[in-house]
């Protein structure tokens, strides 16, 4: 099968009985591997064929992991993206096809770039390379950290988290014009892989492109020891650099969790960060009681017993449709006690815009714990680009030129050890 020419660099693509095979039998729970390549695939009438041998198989797929890899395969094939003027380099991204090779545009960059590094320090790695890179392309975002994200479905059906559920439910306002049932099924339909990246798919996309991305792994702490065992070593098999967690959606208390020495414990001994969502989680945990274990304070006896791992709160601890900025102030003061506290602007840059959120920053954690993150690719979802996240903070008005270097990749750089 041929290659369509604007990828270099990348292996010739397998035969269609080596996709299929991968497709169907790679572990259930990789999810991009073979998926990534299908769009590179030029021939109309290659891609119709693999159609219709993969059509009958995702009728017949009975794992939830499996279908939805085939979802994409066939979603990857019925629409082949192909990005005007791009062109894609395996190791080193995008970039555009008018210079006749992609050294020409290297050096045809300005020298002193206004801003350099940029690091975005959160992002799902959800959309096909071509995209993802054109986008990083155009934003100059030159570095990124990629998140798995281990939730299960099927958490839910157990009694304890059932239970756990349906106590911070009661609370709710929501307990009157919903019913649990309802609820539980929002929850559940929600943690299918939409938001599921696993830990191999973020290693990877690492080991494709190396110098641009740094991979964390992910794991759902409200399982047992074993589990939990079995993913640390994982991501340390891995060399992914740290630990994504979302405390609402795999249902932990970060206070009282008993895996959670083991988790720190192993970030003492690799040198991980860790980085946990904190605010209320999207849809159905917007319901403030539902997202409570990924309130900021609960890290706190972690903090104060491990003070050598570096724990990012995602969001700052502000996000919430209902509540913009519900825990920001929380999130500040465990960080102005702390100083292994850091927080990224991921869906909440928005604070940037806010006079009084500046101060409150200069007088707690200071500048230097502040990390450039969009979350990516969420806001493509509200219309805006990449580039336009990026561009607001070059042009904010509050914060002096050297605040702006430290957020958008200075302090990356130096956690990262970029
Ligand atoms: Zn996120």
């Amino acid at each position: 099968m041929q290659q369509q020419d604007i990828y270099i660099g990348f292996p010739p693509l397998p035969d269609k009985q080596a996709i299929v095979e991968a497709l169907l039998n790679d572990p259930p729970e990789v999810r991009w591997r073979m998926v990534r390549r299908l769009f590179q695939i030029r021939d109309i009438g290659d891609r119709e064929e693999l159609i219709q041998i993969l059509q009958p198989h995702l009728k017949a797929a009975d794992n939830w992991r499996l279908r939805y890899r085939l979802h994409l395969g066939l979603q990857a094939l019925h629409r082949p993206l192909n990005i005007h003027d791009y062109r894609l380099v395996k190791g080193k991204g995008a970039s555009r096809l008018s210079n006749s090779e992609y050294m020409e545009e290297e050096s045809s960059l300005p020298l002193n770039p206004p801003f350099f590094p940029i690091v975005d320090f959160h992002i799902h790695p959800k959309t096909p390379d071509l995209k993802f890179f054109v986008d990083m392309h155009e934003a100059g975002v030159t570095h990124g950290v990629i998140l798995a994200t281990d939730t299960d479905p099927e958490d839910v059906e157990r009694p304890d988290v059932r239970e756990q559920i349906k106590t911070a439910f009661d609370r709710s306002h929501s307990s009157v014009r919903m019913s649990f049932d309802s609820l539980l099924r929002h929850i559940q339909k929600s943690l299918y892989s939409p938001t599921h990246v696993t830990n191999q798919d973020v290693a990877d996309w690492v080991k494709d492109y190396p110098d641009i991305l740094t991979g964390f792994g992910s794991v759902d702490l409200c399982k047992d020891r074993t589990y939990v065992r079995q993913k640390l070593d994982e991501i340390e098999r891995l060399k992914l650099k740290g630990l994504k967690f979302l405390p609402h959606s795999q249902f932990f208390n970060p206070a009282e969790n008993e895996n959670m020495p083991m988790v720190f414990e192993y970030c003492e001994q690799t040198s991980a960060i860790i980085l946990s969502h904190s605010g209320c989680g999207p849809g159905s945990f917007e319901i403030i009681e539902l997202s409570h274990n990924s309130h900021p304070c609960l890290w706190e006896p972690w903090l104060k017993k491990y003070p050598q791992v570096p724990l990012v709160l995602a969001h700052a601890g502000a996000y919430s449709t209902e509540i913009p900025g519900i825990w920001l102030f929380d999130a500040l003061q465990l960080g102005k006690t702390y100083s292994n506290v850091y927080i990224d602007l991921a869906a909440v840059d928005w604070l940037l815009d806010r006079e009084m959120v500046i101060q409150e920053i200069r007088k707690t954690i200071g500048f230097d714990r502040v990390l450039f993150a969009t979350d990516y690719p969420l806001p493509l979802s509200a219309g805006v680009s990449w580039a336009c996240v990026v561009k607001r903070i070059q042009a904010n008005r509050n914060l002096t030129a050297k605040e702006k270097h430290k957020i958008l990749g200075r302090n990356a750089a130096r956690l990262l050890g970029l």
